[in-house]
């Protein structure tokens, strides 16, 4: 094996996921997941060509402990691996207003990614400390860390689409706009959907439901973002797991004059007790209101209130792509596992000509991806990865630079 493998590191607020492929042939060496960062029981799990090994890691222990951890781990065990490493991916969350693509690290990439953390105040900082980490441990690739952002797909919403109705001085001044999220996410379902459909990414349009404890859709007109539902922060838009998507602003000042509760207070509700949770009363988990669905009338009504605000928005990017609209998109771990949640969804879509195949949305997989009736506009199953993107604009970009 040549010296051609990519480290991918996804530095989130409370986890961290790291992966080991070759971008040639995709494949996968190693993965893992340490969890519970900053809690009790802070714990990793890593997969080594199809063997687990699992850890307990000290109490409260932080990205950059758990990164060490995971190094030398793989440098101790799997040297023949690690030595073979010749480019460092990471995931950036937010680039903030003037990082329009992935992007070689260097001071002027740092201080960007610094200046975002206002708009990404768990996850910047936790990339930045991957960044750090990295070079650490490779201080002969501090040239081949790559940031790929999630924001940056994005970056070519028209104005209309990314300002706000508010003063424009708070755009021009304090940079409020819309940036979007899960970009990588779109763009990857993106370029797989053009491979699918046999259509030029250039002419492709297209809406991407990425469905997950996160979740954000995406009208992409001739293979870019024209319209998203996160907005300034990944708290606007659809209905997810914890966070409360779109929402009258005024439930802000109703919450803070009249049931006296701070700024703090109602920052947690809207994002770590609303969403499916804060309407089943139960879960996060789209599982469990799935499963409780005919027994619960809240975890009944979680469930519809999140098909009836995506189907809204489904109705809304439709008209945006104008004349032509090729494909839907389900990706995200609601997306691509939950046959219920596709079938209410697209029951609401006649009007638009999409018609589920139900036996086809029960049977979806890696070889067929699509779920629609003969009769329908396309209607796609398109597992995401985030990673595999990663890796390959990772490889693009190290492959440039000469040695
Ligand atoms: P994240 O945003 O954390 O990456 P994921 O994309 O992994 O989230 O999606 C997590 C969500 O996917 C959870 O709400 C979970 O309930 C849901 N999910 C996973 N498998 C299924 C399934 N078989 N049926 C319904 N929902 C599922």
């Amino acid at each position: 094996m040549k010296k051609e493998l990519i480290l991918v590191l996804n530095c989130g607020s409370s986890s961290l996921k790291f992966s080991i492929l070759n971008p040639i042939s995709h494949k996968k060496y190693f993965f893992g997941v340490v969890e519970c960062l900053f809690l009790k029981k802070t714990r990793v799990k890593i997969n080594v060509l199809k063997k687990i090994y699992k850890k307990i890691l000290p109490d409260f222990s932080d990205h950059s402990f758990a990164l060490s951890f995971i190094l030398n781990f793989i440098k101790k065990k799997f040297f023949n691996y690690y030595k073979k490493i010749n480019g460092i991916g990471h995931r950036v969350v937010h680039g903030g207003i003037n990082i329009k693509k992935s992007s070689i690290i260097n001071k002027k990439i740092i201080f960007e990614i610094k200046r975002s953390s206002i708009f990404a105040p768990l996850h910047n900082p936790s990339n930045l400390i991957g960044i750090k980490i990295s070079k650490k441990f490779f201080p002969h690739l501090s040239k081949k860390n790559v940031a790929v952002f999630d924001t940056s797909f994005h970056s070519s919403l028209p104005k209309v689409s990314y300002l706000y109705s508010i003063p424009y001085k708070f755009y021009k001044k304090h940079n409020i706009r819309r940036y979007g999220a899960h970009g990588i996410s779109h763009n990857y379902v993106m370029q797989k959907s053009s491979k699918i459909l046999n259509k030029s990414e250039k002419s492709l349009n297209i809406i991407s439901c990425h469905l997950g404890n996160g979740s954000s859709i995406t009208a992409i007109k001739n293979g870019r973002s024209i319209d998203t539902s996160m907005g300034l922060t990944p708290l606007e838009g659809l209905i997810m797991g914890t966070r409360s998507g779109d929402l009258d602003p005024a439930i802000i000042f109703f919450m803070y004059k009249k049931l006296g509760l701070s700024l703090e207070k109602i920052e947690e509700i809207l994002t770590k007790k609303s969403g499916l949770l804060g309407i089943s009363e139960k879960s996060s988990d789209c599982r469990y209101s799935e499963k409780n669905f005919k027994k619960s009338e809240q975890s009944k009504l979680a469930i519809e209130m999140f098909c009836y605000r995506l189907s809204k928005y489904i109705g809304a990017y439709s008209i945006l792509l104008e004349n032509r609209l090729d494909a839907l998109i389900f990706t995200g771990g609601i997306g691509e596992n939950s046959q219920l949640i596709r079938k209410k969804v697209v029951s609401k879509l006649s009007l638009l000509g999409f018609y589920l195949d139900q036996k086809l949305n029960i049977s979806v997989n890696k070889n067929n991806y699509f779920i629609n009736k003969k009769k329908s506009r396309s209607i796609l199953v398109i597992p995401t990865n985030e990673e595999l993107f990663i890796a390959l604009e990772t490889q693009k970009l190290i492959k440039l630079i000469k040695e």
